[in-house]
């Protein structure tokens, strides 16, 4: 992968958002710095932009709007699905549960989420249905959202069917579908890679497996997959968009500069690097996991299908790493640690990550 030798590689496994900006971003935004453009997204840049997503999504009426982060996109989006007195279903490792400070709550002035559990970060239907019906009173907020992440906090991804089964049942009691798609790219070169179902040329496109599968509203990452500070919120029902625009302005998230941020989507989406960086983040998943596989005593806690790799180390291997000066977290209980790669990670990183994990088993 051809980047900048300014740019350090090594040591970092701690997130994909600790990498810098990709080289197609980064030409993309030179590009766009060019003269005098009008503002707020109003742009030419822009409007390229929304129509290159209409083509990823085969949705020519989908709405699109651009927003700073993760958080912000899944909240407002949320918000707009949801009055104060409702509730969106999640899992209980999802970002918008653990990791958004409340944002999701605030934005929507008090909407309750509700977790349930799951295997592999991955609701199931039946679960989703319990929660939905184990209150319908007025006394408990009515659930009106079921919000799942793809790919999972877990490393995992949705298959078409898992998500249409999910949809159905949204549907079946009156809720709409977010995805919370920060590593969408992640997942749609996962599928991508996957066999054809029934030879039908059917199943693995982004349309398949977001509104084809019922997914009303995605927040389509821009950061971890390469860009900087931006995120794609896309209806795909364009009637549940009203007034988003005015929503995105009141919460701060309005980019005056908007070229800045729709131009990199242009730079990632025209020549298909958003999922060639996704599967090249995958592929070096991939490579560290079977190298950790390969070592005694090494146990991995879950099977990688995207970017992140979760193994268990004793805590004096884990110190003894860190020790060295390579970054990553503490994720599941006291010994479960997350190794994450990005578009960035090279074959030399992961090597040199094994050699510092050899020398710390057997030190
Ligand atoms: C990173 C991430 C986000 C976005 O986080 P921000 O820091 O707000 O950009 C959202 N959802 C998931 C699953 C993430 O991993």
């Amino acid at each position: 992968m051809p980047a900048s030798p300014t740019l350090r590689h090594d040591y970092h496994f701690a997130s994909d958002n600790t990498s810098g900006i990709c080289p197609e971003a980064w030409s993309a935004l030179t590009q766009a710095n060019q003269g005098r453009v009008p503002s707020y997204g109003t742009d030419d840049w822009t409007r390229r932009a929304c129509d290159l997503i209409r083509e990823v999504f085969e949705k020519p009426d989908a709405e699109i709007f651009f927003v700073f982060n993760g958080t912000s996109a899944n909240s407002l989006a949320l918000a707009s699905l949801c009055q104060s007195y409702h509730s969106v279903i999640c899992h209980d490792f999802a970002h918008v549960e653990v990791d958004e400070c409340g944002a999701p709550e605030f934005f929507s002035n008090g909407t309750k989420l509700l977790t349930a559990t799951g295997a592999n970060g991955k609701l199931a239907p039946e679960t989703v249905e319990r929660l939905i019906l184990k209150r319908t009173d007025i006394h408990f907020p009515k659930a009106r959202v079921l919000s799942i992440t793809q790919s999972t906090e877990w490393a995992t991804v949705y298959s078409r069917e898992e998500i249409s089964a999910l949809s159905a049942v949204a549907k079946r009691h009156g809720l709409a579908v977010h995805m919370d798609g920060a590593r969408f790219a992640n997942a749609a070169a996962a599928l991508a890679a996957r066999p054809r179902a029934g030879g039908k040329g059917e199943g693995h496109s982004p349309a398949d497996f977001t509104w084809r599968a019922g997914v009303d509203v995605l927040c389509f990452g821009g950061t971890k997959n390469g860009m900087n500070t931006t995120e794609a919120v896309v209806f795909f029902n364009p009637e549940l968009a009203k007034e988003f625009d005015y929503r995105c302005k009141q919460a701060g998230q309005l980019a005056s500069k908007m070229r800045f941020l729709s131009s990199q989507w242009v730079g990632m989406l025209e020549n298909g690097a958003w999922l060639r960086h996704g599967a090249h983040a995958n592929a070096m998943t991939q490579r560290l996991a079977s190298a950790l596989r390969a070592l005694p005593g090494i146990k991995l806690l879950a099977e990688p299908e995207v970017n992140a790799v979760f193994v268990e180390l004793a805590p004096e291997v884990a110190r003894r790493l860190q020790e060295k000066g390579w970054h990553f977290y503490n994720f599941i209980g006291a010994h479960g640690y997350r190794l994450m790669c990005s578009w960035d990670t090279r074959a030399e990183d992961i090597e040199s990550f094994i050699v510092d994990l050899r020398a710390a088993l057997s030190a």
